[in-house]
């Protein structure tokens, strides 16, 4: 029996974390990996002694008993880049990148399902399904392979073909679907209760969030555990986000490093923003966003499970929600690339777009340190060029 356990994120029930968890079995809100007691600070001596192994070099505040091995493929230790150019453009004068890029795979969806996929697999799962904006599906397929699964993946007919393709070159059976990722997710539903497979979308299991905390762990260590004055974070359903506040809590808890935690803002495109739309009337749950359209398909998630913790991850971090059009992600992306030599995704270019419309309204100061993310590689979305 591991000796973490699980606490509901909507009801506040507890359970052990034997078997092979999903939501929660009394109101369907998605679980959160308590640990018994906060990690030591030898722990975190011990990784100054020992630079490398990507996210698993944080394994003490990880879901991994001793002795047990993950799947991995060398995830995570991606570069946490000064941006001073393309912050200049932006109005920003301390503006860093998380380059996720960097990840095998491609996206920072590498860190996730490495850790949810190493979990199933202990667990005895060997059938995974989940439905797909284009990077998960990616990754699934990757580690799926890396560990022996077979991989089922719903993805909608629109997303990009170079991602699709990627998918099917790691061997995961392709299902294509007319629709967002939301009718991807009832398909993927459906699958796991007819065959048993076990479902790795986004928060019906556990340790995506964990893989994701990874994140903000690194972006801590990497800035000599002093925490950056805001993140800015395009959201799809949520995982970074809550991942990384989740993150600077237990590391505020167990005093690796001071708060307050940064101020966290989510990063939507105008097509599809349930969660800026519900921060903005001060509500505690999104509503479904009808005909949801972005070509940042990573963004284009109408109805995230993950809803309510993002608010309150938005409303406990002081940060807040914001929109961008796609031409002025798309912008932004051209700028990330040409002024930072980082290979945007349109994702990425959004969390740009939105640093300069922060410091406009005056909501971030210009000379405050701010973490914006490329969640994926831009020549994953397959370009044109004029
Ligand atoms: C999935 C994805 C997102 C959204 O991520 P969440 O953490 O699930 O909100 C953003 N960018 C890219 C490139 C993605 O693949």
């Amino acid at each position: 029996m591991p000796e973490w356990s699980l606490e509901c994120s909507g009801c506040g029930r507890h359970r052990d974390a034997a078997g092979l968890p999903t939501v929660c079995e009394s109101c369907g809100a998605p679980w959160l990996v308590r640990y018994p007691r906060p990690v030591s600070r030898d722990a975190k001596d011990a990784l100054a002694a020992r630079p490398g192994g990507g996210m698993w070099r944080y394994r003490a505040l990880l879901p991994l008993e001793p002795g047990e091995e993950p799947v991995t493929l060398g995830e995570g230790g991606t570069p946490l880049l000064p941006a001073p150019r393309l912050g200049e453009a932006l109005g920003a004068s301390d503006l860093w990148i998380k380059d996720e890029a960097a990840n095998p795979t491609g996206s920072f969806k590498a860190r996730g399902l490495a850790a949810a996929v190493t979990r199933a697999w202990l667990g005895g799962a060997r059938t995974f399904v989940l439905p797909t904006a284009g990077n998960a599906g990616v990754a699934a397929a990757a580690y799926g392979a890396r560990a022996g699964a077979r991989v089922r993946v719903y993805a909608p007919r629109s997303t990009p073909r170079p991602l699709l393709g990627q998918i099917a070159a790691y061997g995961a059976e392709l299902h294509l679907v007319d629709g967002h990722i939301g009718d991807c997710g009832t398909l993927a539903k459906a699958f796991a209760a007819e065959t048993g497979a076990m479902d790795l979308s986004t928060l019906r299991e556990p340790y995506r969030i964990e893989g994701k905390k990874t994140l903000g762990l690194e972006i801590a260590e990497q800035l000599g555990w002093h925490l950056p004055a805001a993140i800015v974070y395009p959201t799809g359903g949520g995982t970074g986000l809550i991942g990384m506040w989740k993150a600077f809590l237990e590391l505020i808890e167990a005093g690796w490093v001071r708060g307050p935690m940064p101020r966290l803002f989510s990063v939507q495109a105008a097509g599809c923003a349930p969660v800026v739309r519900a921060a903005e009337a001060g509500a505690r749950r999104c509503e479904a966003w009808p005909d949801p359209q972005t070509v940042a398909s990573g963004l284009r998630v109408p109805n995230p499970l993950g809803g309510s913790l993002m608010l309150r991850a938005l409303e406990e971090s002081r940060g807040g929600a914001v929109a961008v059009s796609d031409p002025d992600l798309v912008a932004a992306a051209g700028l990330m690339a040409s002024l930072a030599g980082v290979d945007a995704c349109p994702e990425g270019g959004a969390a740009a777009a939105a640093v300069r419309a922060l410091v406009e309204r005056g909501t971030l100061g210009r000379l405050e340190r701010i973490v914006i993310f490329n969640t994926g590689a831009g020549v994953l979305y397959g370009r044109d060029f004029k």
